[in-house]
């Protein structure tokens, strides 16, 4: 029964391709798939349709069944074998479906809810196609949501649009040009899909409901005519193995075991194999290779038939001892007879020890955790896009060691003690660790939003320093006084601001020459800690406004009218070199070019370099 599970060579020699799912949540990812496995009753069992580990497979029989709704002509030739569809959606599967920095995953369905438009996982996935060079299609999912909508059960889309009122059409119509403003606005020239001249140049979008089947029958033709116009030289069947760790599980009776897409060649029971480990190379002998059982057979013992080989494309369970540490994500090697094993387990290490290296030379960036090796490279790839450095990079969950390795930075570089886990758990003592020391833990599932508490860390982190700058900050401004209310303790005077801006909390000094012995004398009279006009207090006076009141207080023994300070003396702001730095580096944004050149001015009369 399983030998459906062995896909066959079509007569050009192609293999199936591998299909993956990709969307921003809740557009249908999961509903569309249960639809295109479902079968039609009165078809019975689905031409073949076979559940694998991790996808499902569709031979051409049941795909020509699908799609016949929209091939009566029967003009549109099949030429795959067979579909294999990779049955956990998002870009988890995808990017872990990696070798070598391409993908094997063939083709993409990226699907959009019609009435949402783009969203944030949609531009990841969108990202992650564009960098894997995957061709995709677009399913414009939900449209059985259009108001008014009238539906004919899997039905081609373009009868089923043909068959609304003319309001349905309007609202699609409007939704379709929304959508390929969005998609343009991405980089992507997009159009419906019958409207599509070339699938080389434009995304081809094709309205579905998961829930009616409409236009389902439209996705699956195109995803074929995508792959047969596009891929067939990457589609040519190979011995050589080419396969991916998809996920590591236990599972009562077999123990750690892994489940690997196979997207070209042969594996067979007892295969020498090699693939990453957290602890280096993993080297062992395939004990078992499992696929499901059909549902008649699940009375069986066992709910996994045994093979003694498989063949691509198709996904599968392997079972073999020392499996614990297999990361996912990880390449897939089988030791043939001429292979040397350890040039084999180079290679795969070179897998992990690529992205490993991938850290700053400075040593100074936050610390990157992901499940698997894929979503560490996406992690890494994004990162890296958005300028922030990274200094260590690990896998798996968050443990102590690996915050004590962030804590590193709270000496270097306290900004980057922060650690972004991508889908990993946090070990709780890691956690409590991280609180009593001040690491910041941000995990996520979707690496956009790991970004974006990032930032907002780092624009708090700004906010503090501003306000631990406040006091240093000065912003320049000479007074000429008016009146002296209160000679001293604390000094009260009436002023004009001939230059600048002053603002409460301004450090004011007087700068005289000493009768007595001809030198320059810097006398502080303290900080400015009111501003009044017409008994109303305000928190700043610009040049040319209107006399104000000014209160100046100081800790110490302030200096007095009348002694040390004339009616007469022309106020400053007090800057300094580190009052300057502390404008450049905090308020260059608030700090106007007029200002800059007071402060170029005033820098002789504090005698600063
Ligand atoms: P996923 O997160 O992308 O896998 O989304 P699901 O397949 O779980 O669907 C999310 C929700 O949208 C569920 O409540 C579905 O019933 C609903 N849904 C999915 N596809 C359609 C559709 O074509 N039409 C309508 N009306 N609802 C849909």
């Amino acid at each position: 029964a399983h030998q459906a599970a062995l896909a066959a060579r079509s007569k050009d020699n192609l293999r199936s391709p591998i299909c993956c799912i990709l969307g921003h949540v809740d557009t249908g990812k999961t509903k569309l798939l249960d639809k295109i496995r479902q079968t039609n009753v009165q078809e019975g069992e689905a031409g073949g349709i076979t559940q694998q580990i991790g996808a499902t497979y569709f031979p051409v029989e049941a795909i020509k069944q699908k799609t016949a709704v929209v091939n009566q002509d029967g003009k549109f030739e099949f030429k795959v074998p067979g579909l294999l569809v990779i049955d956990t959606p998002g870009h988890e599967s995808f990017s872990n479906l990696r070798s070598r920095g391409s993908s094997l995953c063939n083709i993409a369905i990226l699907v959009v809810d019609i009435m949402h438009g783009l969203e944030p996982q949609t531009l990841e996935s969108m990202k992650l196609l564009r960098d894997r060079k995957t061709p995709f299609i677009v399913a414009l999912n939900k449209i059985d949501r259009l108001y008014g909508w009238k539906k004919v059960e899997n039905n081609g889309f373009q009868e089923s649009l043909a068959l609304q009122s003319k309001g349905v059409q309007n609202e699609f119509k409007n939704r379709l040009a929304a959508t390929k403003v969005e998609f343009a606005e991405q980089g992507f020239n997009s159009e419906l899909f019958y409207e599509n001249k070339s699938m080389a140049k434009f995304v081809s979008l094709v309205p579905t409901s998961a829930h009616t089947g409409e236009g389902v029958p439209d996705m699956l033709k195109l995803i074929l005519q995508l792959t047969q116009e596009r891929m067939v030289g990457s589609l040519m069947y190979l011995s050589e193995v080419q396969a991916t760790v998809l996920e590591v599980k236990a599972i009562e009776g077999f123990g750690m075991t892994i489940d690997v897409i196979l997207s070209n060649g042969i594996l067979r029971e007892g295969d020498r194999i090699v693939l990453c480990g957290t602890e280096g190379a993993i080297k062992t002998n395939i004990r078992a290779l499992l696929t499901p059982a059909p549902l008649r057979e699940l009375r069986l013992k066992s709910q996994y038939v045994h093979n003694k080989e498989v063949k691509a494309a198709l996904g599968v369970k392997i079972s073999a001892p020392g499996l614990d540490n297999a990361i996912a994500g990880s390449r897939l090697l089988v030791v043939g007879d001429e292979d040397e094993e350890s040039d084999l387990e180079e290679e795969v290490e070179s897998d992990l020890a690529t992205l490993f290296n991938r850290v700053t030379k400075t040593g100074r960036g936050v610390s990157v955790q992901a499940s698997t090796l894929g979503s560490l490279e996406a992690l890494l790839d994004f990162l890296k896009e958005s300028k922030i450095p990274v200094a260590n990079v690990n896998i798996g969950p968050v443990y102590k060691r690996d915050v004590m390795q962030s804590g590193v930075m709270l000496e270097k570089s306290p900004d980057h003690a922060v650690m972004l886990c991508f889908d990993v758990k946090v070990d709780p003592d890691a956690q409590r660790y991280a609180e009593e020391n001040g690491i910041k833990i941000f995990t996520a599932e979707i690496i956009y939003h790991l970004f974006d508490q990032f930032t907002a860390h780092m624009r708090q982190m700004l906010e503090k320093k501003k306000e631990d700058a406040k006091l240093l900050a000065v912003f320049p401004c000479v007074l000429n006084p008016v009146a002296v209310f209160n000679k001293v303790s604390p000094i009260v005077v009436g002023v004009d601001v001939v230059e600048g801006s002053l603002k409460v909390n301004t450090p004011i000094a007087v700068v005289k020459t000493n009768p007595n012995t001809q030198l320059k004398e810097i006398i502080s009279l303290g900080r400015v800690t009111s501003i009044e006009r017409e008994h109303k207090q305000i928190p700043v006076c610009k040049k040319g406004q209107p006399s104000v009141a000014v209160k100046i207080e100081m800790g110490g023994n302030q200096p007095m009218y009348g002694r040390q300070l004339e009616d007469k003396d022309v106020l400053y702001s007090l800057i300094s070199r580190p009052s300057i730095n502390c404008l450049k580096e905090f308020y260059r944004d608030e700090v106007t070019n007029e200002e800059w050149k007071l402060i170029m001015k005033l820098k002789p009369v504090f005698d600063i370099s």
